[in-house]
């Protein structure tokens, strides 16, 4: 036997002869960025991706999920060139194609594209059962977790404690914990509250509200007043009473969007083939996460998105008569 074919023979030993030829040639890898593992991001990449995994034979593409930071990291690897999609909120979407806030000191991504929105992210703050606040601004001289640099957390902190004329010294204790650490940590008694933009319900505040009895505190007042009437990308919001344990009571808040982005980079195709999975499945799609099960396609091509719609977005929605 010549050494080629003991090769041969191996790898069809192992089966993986005969596919791999064909599948090689046109398999294509796309990774989405969302968020951490507890959170919503993960769950909507991941229903995302097995959307379009289902079709693989078809289009080739194999699509996988990667935890990250959050929004701003999201858009600044896909800006990098090494995620092809992400999940973001709208404020940090918003403040990216324009070069503003977080962003300013890179500029105008101006090969940012919107694909479609997602969920509603309501600013949610929790606070131990001890720490006994009533609202946001209870937690003046406490510990508390202002989220991770790369969240969109922490991008939308800073503009609601700017907005009130705070600075991170006015807490305690300004950690920086990740989504996935902030239950923990308040329920270890490490912090008196935390801050996250989520969509509801979510593992992520299950968690704390289950384990130690963490509270929902409203956030509201004048400075909110104003940011939702300047900001476009910001609405009033409710998180429902009853989503979680010992939280009967509607919370009174305020909150983004989430959106799912790419870049002009990302071929048209590329694009096509991941939204076709979505809305094709759509029913499908809206059982894979709780937060998800409100969507509808109109408002999901129409409120949030602040880039320029991808080109392969756009020839899906033109293809059913959801855009001229
Ligand atoms: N909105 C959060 C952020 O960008 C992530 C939420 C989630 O992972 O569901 O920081």
């Amino acid at each position: 036997m010549k050494r080629h074919s003991i090769v041969a023979a191996v790898l069809a030993a192992l089966g993986i002869l005969a596919a791999a030829p064909v599948a090689q040639a046109q398999q294509k890898f796309i990774t989405i960025g969302t968020g951490g593992v507890t959170g919503v991001y993960y769950a909507a990449g991941g229903a995302i991706c097995r959307l379009v995994n289902k079709d693989r034979a078809r289009h080739g593409i194999r699509c996988s999920v990667e935890s990250t930071g959050g929004s701003v990291f999201n858009i600044n690897t896909i800006k990098a060139g090494e995620l092809d999609m992400g999940v973001a909120q709208s404020d940090v979407h918003y403040n990216a194609a324009r070069g503003l806030a977080v962003f300013q000191k890179d500029g105008a991504f101006k090969e940012l594209r919107a694909v479609f929105a997602l969920h509603p992210e309501p600013v949610t703050v929790v606070a131990r059962k001890e720490a006994n606040a009533k609202s946001f601004a209870d937690f003046k001289g406490k510990r508390f977790n202002v989220g991770n640099p790369g969240s969109g957390t922490r991008a939308s902190l800073e503009e609601l404690i700017g907005a009130m004329g705070w600075k991170l010294s006015d807490f305690a204790l300004a950690s920086e914990l990740k989504a996935d650490e902030h239950g923990p940590a308040l329920c270890d008694g490490k912090i008196d509250g935390f801050f996250y933009l989520v969509g509801h319900p979510s593992a992520n505040i299950q968690d704390p509200t289950t384990v130690c009895g963490a509270k929902l505190v409203p956030v509201t007042g004048a400075a909110v007043d104003r940011l939702v009437k300047e900001k476009p990308y910001y609405a009033k919001a409710t998180i429902p009473g009853g989503l979680y344990p010992g939280n009967p009571q509607p919370t009174e808040t305020y909150g983004v969007l989430a959106t799912f982005v790419s870049s002009s980079k990302v071929p048209a195709d590329t694009i096509y083939a991941v939204v076709k999975a979505v809305f094709d499945n759509f029913d499908e799609f809206k059982k894979l996460h709780p937060a998800l099960a409100a969507l509808n396609p109109k408002n999901m091509i129409a409120d949030g998105l602040s880039a320029p719609l991808h080109d392969g977005a756009a020839r899906y929605y033109r293809e059913k008569g959801w855009m001229k």
